[in-house]
């Protein structure tokens, strides 16, 4: 298969979040691309780990199943990044590296024994809802605050930091405005004692305006592997 597209495509993203990162006034070292790989198959993620890419996204702990095996020979660190099942914490407590939609106590809890039975401690965001829409996860911002004090107590979830989807919009402010929520919600708890360096907000379709509010990681899936089959034909 000619998978050349991929290095054109990853090449092409890196130089567009490194020009807004110039155009916010910030350091590109300080802003880092998660490459999306939900929906595509081992063969295409083993390409992309040949341009020297070695940690993924994926929104379905399934995927990260059927991904693991055929390339366990690549030092993968897999990253959850959709909703997930507390049903689903044994998989993810023995597969994936790092979780950015830790959004509530009871999965924050199952994860925590399911680490503790392996042995393994990982990194966590915390997702926040800033967007009113139906369809979106994530913890409601106003609990934030006591969630942070709740997962200090776990030595198996590593806090990182903080992740957002913003809303739909074809109005930049609205999007906008979902990421400087994210940015003041970190700074409010950072200014109480946590250390939340990390922001995880911003797709392909929005990442300029989430590196001008902020974002230390970009997620983006399109922009490097190509269109995903419509929702509908999944
Ligand atoms: C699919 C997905 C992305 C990447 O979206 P693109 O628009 O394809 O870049 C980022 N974050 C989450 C949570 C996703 O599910």
């Amino acid at each position: 298969m000619d998978h050349t597209y991929l290095a054109a495509n990853w090449a092409d993203i890196r130089h567009r979040v490194d020009e807004a990162c110039r155009a916010a006034g910030r350091d590109p070292a300080e802003v880092s691309i998660l490459p999306v790989s939900k929906t595509f198959g081992a063969d295409v993620v083993r390409e992309a780990v040949a341009l020297g890419l070695r940690r993924f996204g994926e929104n379905k702990v399934q995927e990260i199943r059927d991904k693991a095996g055929p390339l366990a020979d690549c030092g993968i660190a897999w990253v959850v990044i959709g909703h997930l099942q507390t049903n689903k914490a044994r998989d993810v407590a023995r597969l994936a590296s790092e979780v950015q939609s830790l959004d509530r106590p009871e999965l924050a809890e199952a994860l925590h024994r399911r680490l503790q039975l392996e042995g393994r401690a990982i990194d966590v965001l915390v997702q926040v809802k800033t967007s009113a829409e139906e369809s979106k996860s994530g913890l409601p911002a106003a609990d934030l605050p006591g969630f942070l004090d709740d997962l200090a107590r776990y030595d198996t979830l590593r806090v990182r930091g903080l992740m957002t989807l913003a809303v739909q919009s074809d109005d930049a402010e609205h999007v906008r405005a979902c990421f400087r929520q994210l940015r003041e919600l970190r700074d409010a708890a950072q200014a109480r004692g946590h250390i939340l360096p990390q922001l995880s907000m911003g797709m392909s379709g929005d990442f300029p305006l989430a590196i001008a509010e902020g974002a230390t990681e970009v997620r983006i899936g399109t922009a490097i592997f190509g269109r995903r089959p419509a929702p509908g034909g999944l």
